[in-house]
């Protein structure tokens, strides 16, 4: 990817990239030393990637189906999934879900597991939907999916099993 560097007067701190006509523009404050340059650079390549490798994966509506899937498969259809897709992995976790809102949301690092691993997570999240707990009723509800544990260890050697608290806000 090129890269082209402007360096403004006018910004002070503000730092700031987008792709146009294929080359990445990154703003930087003016006298902001040549290391420091590059490593922002590199900071927001990756941010730049990150977000257009999110696109791609959100685009072809595969999870969706793929919930819609092991929604009837595993809870009769019975869940309402308002909106589930990948978010890049920010904060080390495989999977979150807004309960009063439907939203789920998988690590973009989900899209290069195998897809019984994946298929755990969401049903996982999808649990979360009936209770928004970890209580032995919740695991009642994933161990339906007879390959949870192996899943689960799966996800635990890659060194993450945290699927995140599910949250009502
Ligand atoms: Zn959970």
């Amino acid at each position: 990817m090129d890269v082209r560097i402007v360096r403004s007067e006018r910004r002070q701190r503000t730092i700031s990239a987008r792709l146009e006509a294929g080359v990445l523009v990154v703003r930087l404050p003016a006298g902001m030393p040549a290391e420091q340059e590059q490593e922002w650079v590199e900071r927001m390549r990756q941010r730049v990637l990150g977000r257009r490798r999110n696109d791609e994966l959100n685009s072809d509506g595969a999870l969706r189906r793929r919930a819609d899937e092991l929604n009837r498969t595993y809870f009769g259809g019975a869940l309402q999934i308002a909106d589930i897709r990948y978010v890049p992995n920010q904060d080390a976790r495989w999977g979150s879900c807004t309960t009063n809102q439907g939203t789920i949301r998988l690590s973009d690092r989900l899209a290069d597991v195998p897809a019984w691993v994946r298929d755990y997570v969401i049903i996982h999240e999808l649990a979360h939907l009936i209770r928004p707990d970890h209580s032995p009723a919740f695991w009642r509800l994933v161990q339906r999916y007879k390959l949870t544990e192996r899943a689960r260890g799966y996800l635990m050697a890659l060194g993450l099993d945290d699927l995140g608290e599910p949250t009502g806000a």
